[in-house]
C-alpha cells in the first residue's frame, strides 16, 4: 500500500497544517510593527496556554535552553538542590545541576518507577535552594505526581523554588501551575504545541524572578532578566525564530478553537484528548497481552514493553517499514526493550486506532505468536465508546 510518514514520538510531534502555512508565509523582519503585534498576542496566548499570571519567556532553542537557563539563573555554586530523577530527563536536570556547581540532592529510582512522596521529604531541607522535576519523563513514560511534591516543596518555605520540566507535560496534564506554586514550568515547541523543534518557553514567578537578582552562576544568552526586559519593550533580547514564532500563533488559535473561543478552555480541551487516546492506546496493548513500562502512565505517551526476548528494535522497524510509521525505541540502556507511542497535541482518532491496527500487523509479523486481528482496535473501540456515551450525556470531565 501506499504509505504516508506519520510521527508517533514524543517530540517532535505531527505538524498542525495551518501552523506549517504560517511559518512558510510569514516573512516580517523582527523589529517592524508587524511582528511586534504576533510577538505580544503570543505571549499573552501562552499565559493561557500555560494557564498562569506568571511572566513567560519563549526562547530559540530546544527545551533542555530553558532547562540550562533555570538552573544557571536560580542558583550559585554550592547550592543544595534535590533533583528527582527515575530517567533519561531527570538524569539531565542532574548532569545541569552538577555542571553548575551545585551540590546535588538526590531522589533516584529506577527507570519506568516514580517517587514517593515521604522519600521528596525526607531529602527536603532548610537549605534545599530549589527542587527539580519531570512533570512527564518522556525516556519512560512515566508521570510523577507533581501536585503531591509542589505541597511538599511549598510547606518548606519560600527559599525553596520548584522547577518543572513539562515539556511533554503542558498540553498532556492538567497542571495548576500558580495553585499549585510551581516556580518556574518548562515547554517545548515540538510537543504538545505541534510546530517543529526550535522554541523553549517557561513561567517563571515573582519568587523565582527574585532570586535572580543574588545568584551567582554565569549566564548570558539565557539570561532569563535580560529576556524581559527586552520583552516588556515587545522585543525579544536576541533575534527571534520569526516563522516559529508565526507557527506559535496558528497553534494557539487552533487551541482556542478547541476550547470554543476559549484558550484556558482548548488547553483542557487537548489534554482531555491526549488522555482519551492515551487510555485507548493503554486497552489496546493490554488486549494483545503486552505491558506497560510503567506504574504511572502519563497522557504523553505509553511506553511498552517488548515481548520477550524480542529486540523492540525490530517492532520499530517493522512499523517504520511496513507503515511508514515512526515510534519511539527506549533510549540508553532500555533501548531494545521498550517501544513508545506517543499521544502529544495533534493527534486524533484515527491515528490512535490506527497504530493499534498497525501494532497487530507488526506483532503477527516479527513474533511467532498468533494475533488475532481486531484484539487491540476492539480493546481501543470501546474505550471510546464509553467516552463518547459519558460526552453525550453530559458528565464529560472534558468541558469544564
Ligand atoms: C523532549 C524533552 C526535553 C527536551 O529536549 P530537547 O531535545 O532539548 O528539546 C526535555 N525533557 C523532556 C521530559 C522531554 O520530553
Amino acid at each position: 500500500m501506499l504509505l504516508k510518514n506519520r510521527l508517533f514520538t514524543p517530540g517532535p510531534t505531527p505538524l498542525l497544517p495551518a501552523a506549517q502555512n504560517a511559518m512558510a508565509a510569514f516573512a516580517a523582519h523582527h523589529r517592524t510593527a508587524d511582528f511586534k503585534a504576533l510577538f505580544t498576542r503570543v505571549l499573552t496566548d501562552m499565559k493561557d496556554f500555560i494557564g498562569t499570571s506568571n511572566d513567560v519567556l519563549v526562547i530559540a532553542s530546544s527545551g533542555t535552553g530553558a532547562m540550562e537557563g533555570s538552573v544557571a539563573n536560580l542558583t550559585s555554586p554550592g547550592d543544595r538542590v534535590l533533583v528527582l530523577t527515575a530517567g533519561k530527563f531527570g538524569e539531565r536536570w542532574r548532569d545541569l545541576a552538577k555542571a553548575y556547581g551545585c551540590q546535588v540532592d538526590l531522589v533516584e529510582k529506577p527507570y519506568g518507577e516514580t517517587f514517593s512522596l515521604d522519600e521528596v521529604k525526607a531529602k527536603l531541607t532548610p537549605e534545599t535552594k530549589a527542587v527539580y522535576v519531570q512533570a512527564t519523563e518522556s525516556s519512560t513514560g512515566t508521570r510523577h505526581d507533581v501536585q503531591g511534591i509542589a505541597k511538599l516543596v511549598r510547606a518548606n518555605g519560600d527559599d525553596t523554588l520548584f522547577i518543572v520540566d513539562a515539556i511533554t507535560g503542558l498540553g498532556t496534564t492538567h497542571i495548576d501551575v500558580d495553585g499549585w506554586g510551581i516556580d518556574v514550568i518548562i515547554g517545548g515547541s515540538q510537543k504538545a504545541l505541534m510546530i517543529p523543534p526550535g522554541l523553549a518557553y517557561c513561567a517563571i514567578s515573582e519568587r523565582a524572578w527574585k532570586r535572580m537578582d543574588s545568584t551567582k552562576n554565569p549566564r548570558y544568552y539565557f539570561d532569563f532578566r535580560k529576556e524581559r526586559k527586552s520583552n516588556a519593550k515587545g522585543e525579544t533580547a536576541f533575534t527571534p525564530a520569526t516563522s516559529l514564532w508565526a507557527a506559535l500563533g496558528a497553534a494557539l488559535d487552533f487551541v482556542r478553537q478547541m476550547g470554543g473561543g476559549d484558550l484556558g478552555a482548548g488547553r483542557k480541551a487537548l489534554v482531555d484528548n491526549a488522555e482519551l487516546a492515551a487510555e485507548m492506546t493503554r486497552a489496546g496493548v493490554a488486549a494483545l497481552g503486552m505491558k506497560l513500562f510503567t506504574s504511572s502512565p502519563g497522557a504523553a505517551l505509553t511506553p511498552v514493553v517488548s515481548p520477550a526476548g524480542l529486540d523492540s528494535g525490530k517492532i520499530v522497524k517493522e512499523f517504520r517499514e511496513s507503515f511508514s510509521a515512526v515510534v519511539a525505541n527506549g533510549q540508553g540502556d532500555m533501548k531494545g526493550k521498550l517501544f513508545r507511542i506517543a499521544h502529544i497535541g495533534y493527534y486524533d482518532f484515527l491515528d490512535t486506532i490506527g497504530i493499534l491496527a498497525a501494532l497487530e500487523h507488526v506483532l503477527a509479523t516479527v513474533t511467532d505468536k498468533p494475533v488475532e486481528y481486531g484484539t487491540a482496535v476492539r480493546a481501543a473501540q470501546e474505550v471510546f465508546a464509553r467516552s463518547r456515551t459519558r460526552e453525550l450525556a453530559g458528565v464529560s470531565g472534558g468541558k469544564n
